[in-house]
C-alpha cells in the first residue's frame, strides 16, 4: 500500500482539487441549463410519452451536432445498436466483427439477432479497434462469394464491423471504413461514449453506414436513458424510424402494422431532458477538456502514462484514464482510491471472458488484455459551475 500511496497520492490530491470533498463518483450528470423548464413544459403539454415536439427537436439537434443527414431517437443506446444491426442486414447465424474491449451492450445487441460477435484486437493508443488487426483477420479468414464475405473456418457470413470509440478517444475509423468499403461490409460505429469527439472536422459515428449514441446517466450528456442512430442513407433512416416505432403505417385511426416492429421510441419526457443537455454540450466539452489537461499535465510531470487523444483527433474526454504498471498495481490503485473516497474504475472484463461470449471466434487479443490489466479510469464528471 505504501508504494502505491507514494506513486499515486498526488493524483488523488488532484482529484480532490478538481472535485472537492466527499465521495467522488466516476461520472455523474450535471443539470445546469433548461432541464427543469423543458421537463415542466413537457408535463404541461401532456405529451410525456412516445410522441412529442422534443423528440423531433432532439433528432434535429443530433443531426446538427453530428453533421449526419438523419438521426433517429431510441429508448437507449443498446436499442440503437440492435436496430443499426437490423438495418445493416445482420441475420441469425451471421458474424459481426467487433472489439473485445467494450461495454457488454455492443455484444448483447449482436446476440439479440442470434448473430455471433467475432473479436479483433484494439490499438494501444486509442483503445479502439485496430485497422491492422481487422485487415489481418479478414485476409486470413474471409473469403468472398457473390459480393458477400464468409468466414472460411466457421462458414458464417461476415455482415458488419462494429468498432467503438473507447472512453471518447477517437479510433482509427477512417482506415476501418476503407477496409470495410473494399469488401462491401457495413461499418457501424458504436459512438455511445464519443458524443462531441471528432476526427479532423468529422464527428465520430458518421464514418460508416450507421452510428449509434447513448444518453445513459453516466455519459457526457444524459436524457436519463436514451439513444440515437445516425445515418446519411435516407432509406435506412426511414426504415429505422418505422421499425423503432412499432412499424405502424400512417393512418388517422387504423392500427395497421406492416411487419413486426419494435417499441424503441424515446419518450418525449426523456427527449426534453436530452434537448436541455445538448444545449450545454459545447460548455461540457470545454469543461472536460480542461479537466483532461489538468490530469495530463500532472501525469506527465509524475511519469504516469495518461491516455490522450491521437494526433488529428479530438476526444470528448468522457472518461480520463491512466495506465498502471501491472494488473497488481491496477488493483492496488483501485483499492487505494476507493479507500480515499475516489471512485476510480478498471476497464471492462474482455468480452470473450464473459460466459455468453466465451466460445466466440477471435484473433490475437494481446493489446486488449494488456490494456484491461492496466487501465484505471478517473473521476471525469463535468465540474460544477461555481
Ligand atoms: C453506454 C454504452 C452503450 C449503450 O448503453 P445504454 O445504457 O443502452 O444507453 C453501448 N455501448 C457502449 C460502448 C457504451 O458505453
Amino acid at each position: 500500500m505504501s508504494e502505491i500511496a507514494e506513486k499515486y497520492r498526488g493524483l488523488i490530491t488532484l482529484v480532490r482539487d478538481l472535485y472537492g470533498a466527499g465521495a467522488i463518483p466516476l461520472h455523474e450528470p450535471r443539470f445546469q441549463g433548461n432541464e427543469k423548464r423543458y421537463l415542466a413544459d413537457c408535463i404541461d403539454s401532456t405529451f410525456v410519452s412516445s410522441v412529442g415536439a422534443y423528440v423531433t427537436r432532439f433528432e434535429d439537434m443530433m443531426r446538427e451536432i453530428t453533421g449526419a443527414q438523419a438521426a433517429i431517437a431510441t429508448v437507449n443506446g443498446t436499442a440503437a445498436l440492435h436496430m443499426a444491426l437490423i438495418l445493416a442486414g445482420v441475420r441469425d447465424g451471421d458474424e459481426v466483427i467487433t472489439q473485445p474491449l467494450s461495454f457488454v451492450a455492443t455484444c448483447n445487441a449482436i446476440a439479440y439477432l442470434r448473430a455471433h460477435p467475432v473479436f479483433v484486437d484494439v490499438e494501444h493508443d486509442t483503445l479502439s479497434m485496430s485497422p491492422g488487426a481487422l485487415r489481418t483477420f479478414l485476409e486470413e479468414n474471409a473469403e468472398r462469394r457473390g459480393g458477400e464475405n464468409f468466414n472460411r473456418k466457421t462458414g458464417r457470413r461476415i455482415q458488419a464491423v462494429v468498432p467503438m470509440h473507447t472512453f471518447g478517444l477517437p479510433g482509427r475509423v477512417e482506415a476501418i471504413r476503407d477496409i470495410c468499403a473494399a469488401r462491401n461490409i457495413t461499418l457501424i460505429e458504436d459512438a455511445a461514449e464519443s458524443l462531441g469527439s471528432h476526427i479532423g472536422a468529422k464527428h465520430t459515428g458518421t464514418f460508416g453506414g450507421l452510428g449509434t449514441f447513448s444518453f445513459n446517466g453516466n455519459k457526457t450528456v444524459t436524457s436519463g436513458g436514451g439513444g440515437c442512430i445516425v445515418t446519411d442513407d435516407p432509406k435506412l433512416a426511414a426504415r429505422g424510424k418505422h421499425l423503432t416505432t412499432t412499424a405502424k403505417t400512417a393512418h388517422a385511426w387504423d392500427f395497421h402494422h406492416d411487419q413486426v416492429g419494435y417499441n424503441y421510441r424515446l419518450p418525449n419526457l426523456n427527449a426534453a431532458l436530452a434537448c436541455a443537455q445538448l444545449e450545454q454540450l459545447p460548455a461540457f466539452l470545454a469543461n472536460k477538456r480542461e479537466t483532461a489537461a489538468r490530469y495530463a499535465q500532472y501525469c506527465s510531470a509524475a511519469g504516469i502514462p495518461f491516455l490522450a487523444e491521437r494526433n488529428g483527433a479530438r476526444s470528448n474526454y468522457w472518461l480520463n484514464a491512466v495506465l498502471t504498471a501491472s494488473r497488481k498495481e491496477r488493483d492496488a490503485l483501485l483499492a487505494y482510491s476507493h479507500a480515499a473516497g475516489v471512485i476510480a474504475r478498471p476497464a471492462w472484463i474482455l468480452m470473450p471472458q464473459l460466459p455468453a461470449f466465451a466460445a466466440a471466434c477471435k484473433g490475437p487479443l494481446e493489446n486488449a488484455q494488456w490494456l484491461a490489466d492496466r487501465v484505471v479510469c478517473l473521476p471525469s464528471s463535468v465540474r460544477p459551475a461555481h
